[in-house]
């Protein structure tokens, strides 16, 4: 038998008090989901209404080849937009119309604000509105923010994703949406495990084309499979669906848990679900427990980036011997993260928000042997002898289920092997 997930003897964090901060905060901004987003959405294009700073954001985190077609971009607002002195939903409605006469492949067009357009008002869901009837039925334009005015780097994926909720089809089908952007070879086998326990039909969200059948209403039941997903979450329930909540599939054992509620509410019998999980379930822990040997007995420091850190905490704590010192995190959903909470043991700081000052303060203090950080406080960490890990590469890789479990824990690994092995040249 598949044995339930053990929760801890002190009674887990849900109910954990927070240290909510307010003050200077060092993440990137959402307009980084677009680079993940326009690989999964094949027919999307993405048109950024910003500054040229957002373009150079852009261009150097996606590494665009020259020859290829982009499915994003930038309308850089000039000087004489900001200053008022320019009407900048005519001068959208020039790149807009300019952009789909020669793309003909798009299908769903987002209209993404920033912090210039954010700035000057620029009314982008009037836009999008405009031009839904303008070129309705053969594109959808929508929009959401990727400005970093108020945001972390992972809600610009939140946002896109809720702002495609209402416009969604009612469906009356009983129905799985799995919820999030996963790379596509992860997402299979998600659907494959689900699958052969007779669970369907699944859908996913975002959906691969606009012209998908995915729809939503009373009878779906979704699960998130990123724990960023707050506003689409809302958005779905709003339209009548069911959130499942569950740990993240990250680690055997998270995956297993995620797995189990679903199944549950699918009726799986348990040696359906014991004949589908063992295999991979046994394969995730050998990987794991051979990842794992660097880092039990470890200490880890997550500042607030990613939205990741409870989920992880949790693999890194319960799976991977690993202690928890703080765990930062840009929003704590209890509804969201609760599963999670519920099987960290007690110990951690749990900080929400930042103010970067006082929490390099207490991470100096603390001298964790691993920290999880933005690219901007990673070098200065690094420069005190503090070894780092990027909380962007976390969203970047492959990490979810039991095929990715054993490279989720040698992503943290290897900057200790690496710090271990400077230490070593350091006293030859
Ligand atoms: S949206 Fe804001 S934070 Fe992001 S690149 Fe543009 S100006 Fe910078």
């Amino acid at each position: 038998m598949t044995e339930a997930p053990r929760l801890p003897i002190s009674g887990g964090c849900r109910n954990e008090p927070i240290l909510k901060q307010r003050g200077q905060r060092e993440v990137f901004c959402g307009l980084t989901g677009i680079i993940w987003l326009h690989r999964k959405m094949q027919d999307a294009f993405f048109l950024v209404i910003g500054s040229r700073t957002c373009a150079h954001l852009l261009q150097s985190a996606a590494g665009v080849m020259i020859f290829a077609e982009p499915r994003f971009g930038t309308a850089i607002l000039e000087e004489s937009d900001l200053a008022g002195m320019a009407d900048a939903q005519t001068e959208l409605d020039k790149v807009v119309d300019q952009l789909l006469a020669r793309r003909t492949d798009i299908k769903q067009l987002f209209l993404v604000g920033s912090c210039p357009s954010e700035v000057i008002k620029l009314d982008l869901s009037r836009a999008a509105e405009r031009m839904t009837e303008k070129y309705a039925p053969s594109v959808r334009v929508l929009n959401f923010s990727g400005s970093g005015i108020e945001t972390t780097f992972t809600q610009g994926e939140d946002a896109c994703l809720a702002s495609m909720v209402p416009v969604l089809p009612d469906t009356a089908e009983r129905q799985l949406v799995l919820v999030g952007a996963l790379p596509d070879v992860v997402e299979e086998q998600a659907v494959s495990l689900l699958s052969d326990m007779g669970i369907g039909p699944i859908k996913v969200l975002p959906a691969p084309r606009a012209d998908t059948d995915l729809g939503v209403g009373e009878n779906t039941v979704f699960a998130l499979t990123q724990p960023f997903l707050g506003d689409t979450h809302a958005a779905l329930e709003r339209r009548g669906a069911r959130h499942l909540p569950a740990p993240f599939p990250f680690g055997e054992e998270g995956t297993t848990a995620w797995l189990r509620a679903i199944a549950d509410e699918f009726g799986v019998d348990a040696d359906t679900f014991e004949r589908v999980t063992a295999a991979p379930r046994a394969r995730a822990r050998k990987a794991i427990a051979q990842a794992a040997q660097a880092l039990r007995g470890k200490s880890i420091f997550f500042f607030p980036d990613s939205q990741l850190e409870i989920p992880l905490a949790r693999f890194l704590t319960r799976e991977c011997g690993m202690e928890a010192t703080e765990i930062g995190a840009p929003f704590i959903h209890k509804g969201i993260m609760g599963p999670d909470l519920d099987m960290l043991a007690q110990g951690p700081t749990f900080s929400e928000g930042q103010d970067v000052d006082l929490q390099l303060d207490r991470c100096r203090a603390a001298r964790p042997d691993l920290t999880v950080c933005g690219l901007g406080l990673a070098n200065p960490l690094e420069a005190e002898g503090l070894a780092t890990k990027w909380a962007i590469e976390l969203v970047f890789t492959p990490v979810h289920f039991y095929e990715q479990a054993g490279d989720l824990a040698g992503l943290f690994s290897r900057p200790l092997r690496r710090a271990d092995l400077l230490d070593l040249e350091g006293t030859a």
